[in-house]
């Protein structure tokens, strides 16, 4: 299945829900679903039933839409999560949180996860000191995520480093500024991951 390529606001627009795709511009009144608060398309404004099978399924895409992650790679995470011990849907949700990606976004180092995606890819960030490009990394206890020595002075870091000084990190995570690197402090548990997903229609999905 292909990477979703068109325009991002649609998928918050269909979610009915903010997902942050667009960076800075979600936090403004250009956020589309501010102006336009129902689904895009004809038929939008007409309200059908969700089947049971539809409302597990529209979770599933939320929690995709979200973390930006293909089916299969999705499928994958249920699948690792299925087999840890405790409850899977928070498994499924804390391996997600782990992901690198997320955990730049997390720490104020990209204003989107999109954003942070590319930067990863980009290699603006090492992770324990080695170079890191995989945005799908799995972050571990103790972990240091610094931004690339050579990317401090980029205007987008220093611009960002600034936004990010009015945030406060998940308490999950440590993140020093001056320094411009973070600090995984433990995983997270399910009161610290604040995404709208009901994941418990997730395993309910996978379970059918
Ligand atoms: Fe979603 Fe951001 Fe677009 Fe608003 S501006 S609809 S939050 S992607």
């Amino acid at each position: 299945m292909a990477r979703y390529t068109g325009a991002v606001c649609r998928l918050c627009r269909r979610e009915g829900i903010k997902i942050y795709l667009k960076g800075d511009r979600c936090y403004s009144d250009k956020c589309a679903l501010e102006r336009k608060s129902y689904p895009p398309g004809e038929k939008a404004q007409t309200r059908r039933k969700m089947t049971e099978y539809g409302l597990q399924l529209r979770e599933k895409q939320r929690a995709r839409r979200i973390y930006g992650i293909l089916e299969r790679q999705f499928r994958r995470y249920f699948d690792i999560a299925e087999r840890q011990k405790g409850i899977t849907g928070e498994n499924l949700l804390r391996l997600l949180e782990r992901r690198l990606d997320n955990v730049v976004y997390r720490l104020g180092f990209a204003a989107s996860r999109a954003e942070a995606r590319q930067l990863v890819r980009h290699v603006h960030f090492r992770v324990n000191g080695r170079r890191v490009d995989i945005p799908s990394y799995l972050v571990r206890i103790g972990d240091v995520i610094a931004v690339a020595e050579r990317s401090k002075e980029l205007p987008r870091f220093v611009e960002l480093a600034e936004a990010a000084a009015h945030k406060t990190p998940p308490p999950w995570l440590e993140v020093d500024f001056e320094r411009m690197q973070g600090r995984v402090l433990g995983f997270p548990a399910r009161e610290d991951i604040d995404v709208p997903i009901k994941e418990h229609l997730i395993v309910e999905l996978y379970s059918r």
